[in-house]
């Protein structure tokens, strides 16, 4: 099969679905790799790099795009690429279905098959395509580093002749892939740190790592898959105000909290936020999904009376060397289910097929999705 790579179109964007390496494998596996010039430039990938791992640079993108059996990108494709492809190109990326399922309107008007990176199973068999949790790993750490590098402390206990300087103190919301990296990252700079989820299962992973995990007593919104389900306004006053507390002692609090599908869910109230001293940072994960602080404002920095607010929609791409290089290995391991001794072979027998392909030659097969796409 042919496969193709572009320069993303996103703002912003600069990380690069293939990096050289796997370029390598899946040209050794009996594909042909077709890259935009300057695909992987910001991500550490020069042209020659691509060339020596034996792929055909091109600028012609409408050319790359008319010869695409599988065009491979980060993001949705801009609509005008897709209209571009032949029927059936089988398009895989993060496409945001659940969140944006309007945006597939392109994919059913050109007859194109539409693979959502996003909706790959959670399962053993699947680890190595996981394309969430690299990014997730990859956002959670930055975090940190954002969040820390503006408080006006430092983070670890220092013990000097001026006399000894307390540790500062982290509260990571939502204990799942982010947010567990991010209690590792700020463990390991020295801080104290706390996680709150509302999946009693989190509690053991957030303690592993030495941090302490807040508790609502009874509560386990534990759902499908792994993932937390929504609870009720209840439950979710008495999570506002066990943060409200932990918030006045914390020097940075990091959030992480989503439910696939739904609004991020709102945790960190304005009131919260004025227990603060001032100086704290809040780094909120889930702005692209409205966010978990009441003030935050995607991509937004905000001064809240001394408090820093910034509520980043894309941080794995701010460390684009290694999310392209996770990026890439995830979505080659992918492409093995796509294609037997280079041939395009698409097996729905297959349960990491039949989950992620979210239209298939222009219909929506995926019935959660079509009933988003119908109502909205
Ligand atoms: P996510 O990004 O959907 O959510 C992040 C965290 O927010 C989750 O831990 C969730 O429980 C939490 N959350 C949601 N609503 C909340 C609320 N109101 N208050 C507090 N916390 C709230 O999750 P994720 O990081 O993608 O991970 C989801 C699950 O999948 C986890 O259980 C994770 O361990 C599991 N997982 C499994 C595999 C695998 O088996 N291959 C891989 C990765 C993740």
């Amino acid at each position: 099969m042919q496969i193709i790579v572009l320069k993303e179109s996103f703002a912003d964007e600069i990380r690069v679905a293939l990096v050289p390496e796997s370029v390598k494998k899946l040209v050794a596996a009996g594909n042909k790799v077709l890259v935009e010039t300057g695909a992987g430039e910001s991500a550490g990938a020069t042209d020659t790099d691509y060339e020596q791992a034996g792929a055909e640079i091109s600028s012609a993108q409408e050319e790359l795009l008319q010869k695409a059996d599988v065009l491979l990108a980060i993001n949705r494709p801009a609509d005008a690429s897709l209209s571009k492809l032949k029927k059936s190109t089988i398009v895989v990326a993060l496409l945001r279905p659940l969140d944006e399922p309007e945006k597939l309107q392109a994919f059913i008007e050109n007859d194109l098959t539409a693979i959502s990176l996003e909706m790959i199973p959670r399962t053993t068999r699947a680890q190595a395509m996981d394309i969430l949790s690299s990014m997730a790993t990859i956002a959670g750490y930055k975090a940190v580093l954002l969040g820390c590098e503006k408080l006006p402390r430092m983070l670890p206990m220092m013990t000097t002749a001026a006399g000894t300087i307390p540790p500062a103190k982290v509260l990571i919301v939502g204990a799942g892939v982010a947010g567990l990296q991010a209690i590792a990252t700020a463990r390991r700079l020295g801080a104290v740190v706390e996680g709150f989820d509302i999946r009693a299962a989190a509690g053991e992973a957030v303690r592993s790592l030495g941090a302490k995990f807040l508790e609502l007593e009874n509560v386990n919104a534990e759902g499908e898959g792994g993932y937390a389900k929504e609870v009720g306004e209840e439950i979710m006053e008495s999570a506002r105000e066990l943060l409200r507390k932990a918030a006045a002692n914390t020097d940075c609090i990091i959030t992480t909290a989503q439910i696939p599908g739904r609004r991020a869910p709102i945790l960190i109230t304005g009131e919260a936020v004025e227990a603060m001293k001032r100086g704290s940072t809040i780094i909120d994960l889930a702005g692209a999904n409205g966010g978990n602080c009441e003030l935050s404002k995607p991509n937004e920095i905000v001064n809240h009376n001394g408090i820093f607010i910034y509520a980043p929609t894309n941080l794995a791409a701010t460390i684009p060397v290694h999310a392209s290089q996770l990026f890439s290995r995830n979505v080659t391991a992918f492409c093995n289910l796509l294609a037997t001794g280079g041939a395009l072979n698409l097996d729905f027998s297959d349960d990491i097929l039949n989950g992620s392909c979210v239209v298939h030659q222009g219909e929506i097969r995926n019935e959660r999705i079509k009933e988003i796409f119908n109502t909205k």
